[in-house]
């Protein structure tokens, strides 16, 4: 029977399920059916805990977090260490395999190195990286000198201001906003690093999985560039809305959009076959197709 990548394994989770999302778990879909996510609403407050209860494993787990990855990879990794503790005990006593492991066996060749410094300054010189670092400084350039004026209309401009927000501001249309420039806010950096992740892995893709007649399709920078298309087209929809709902505002938001479009225009073109990419859980068949 052919492999349901969309199915949860024994535990109910989906396995890599965070793969290509927003990260935004606390209103996700998945959330109960995603490692990452089930750790983060389970754990309110848990830099607190562990620092409190000081357990190690609480500290490591919030590390692995915080580096994107799922618990399960620390708990692999245990694993692989205990595999390993015990191969080498194996060793000791004499029967177990024999590793004559060279540490200078891991060193790249001057050729590999080569082809890394080309890959660098191909990335570097990337229309999407040059774009990615734009949007970004658009966004600052727009915000910055208007946070003061956002905040005092009651708009939220950082999530972690909506405590302190007086319930008689929050009409509809301040909460509309506020939850547009927090998509905005959100997504501005993301997608930056996720462009260059894409591109990186393209141009560093050796074609190891055609060779191991796997679908190329499914390759993590082609999955990557399809997270960038769903991060322009809800960047460009927040902005809209921003457009909408201050409407003089709209003539300084122009070069904004005008370089989303070419963003999006660009991956079209560098990543053709990004919206072919199955992503696990998200395009499933019985799965809406949008937030
Ligand atoms: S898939 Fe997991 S990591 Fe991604 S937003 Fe949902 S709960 Fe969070």
């Amino acid at each position: 029977m052919e492999h349901d990548i969309h199915a949860p394994d024994a535990q109910g989770f989906i396995p890599g399920v965070y793969n290509y999302c927003d990260r935004r778990c606390e209103r996700c879909r998945f959330v109960r059916q995603c490692r990452v996510g089930a750790v983060d609403v389970d754990d309110v407050g848990e830099a607190e805990d562990a620092v409190v209860s000081g357990r190690p494993e609480d500290l490591r787990e919030r590390l692995m977090k915080l580096m994107n990855r799922p618990p399960s990879e620390a708990e692999d990794e245990d694993e692989d260490d205990e595999v390993d503790t015990e191969e080498e005990d194996d060793g000791d006593a004499g029967g177990g395999l024999d590793f004559d492991f060279d540490p200078a066996d891991m060193e790249p060749t001057a050729e590999e190195l080569r082809e890394e410094e080309k890959a660098r300054q191909a990335l570097k010189a990337h229309p999407l990286s040059n774009m990615g670092m734009a949007y970004m400084d658009l966004v600052d350039e727009w915000l910055d000198p208007r946070e003061e004026m956002l905040t005092a209309k009651g708009i939220l401009v950082h999530r972690q201001q909506e405590l302190s927000m007086a319930a008689a501001m929050r009409t509809p249309e301040i909460l509309v906003l506020s939850e547009a420039l927090d998509e905005i806010g959100w997504f501005k950096t993301m997608l930056h690093v996720k462009c260059q992740r894409a591109i990186r892995g393209k141009l560093e893709d050796t074609g190891w999985m055609k060779a191991m007649d796997m679908d190329p399709l499914q390759s993590d920078w082609n999955g990557t560039a399809k997270l960038c298309l769903e991060i322009v087209q809800r960047s460009v929809a927040a902005w809209e809305t921003v457009a909408e709902l201050m409407p003089e505002e709209a003539e300084h938001l122009v070069a904004i959009n005008e370089l989303l479009r070419r963003v999006d225009e660009e991956l079209r073109k560098e990543f053709p076959d990004a919206q072919r990419f199955i992503r696990a859980g998200w395009d499933a068949p019985d799965q809406p197709s949008a937030r």
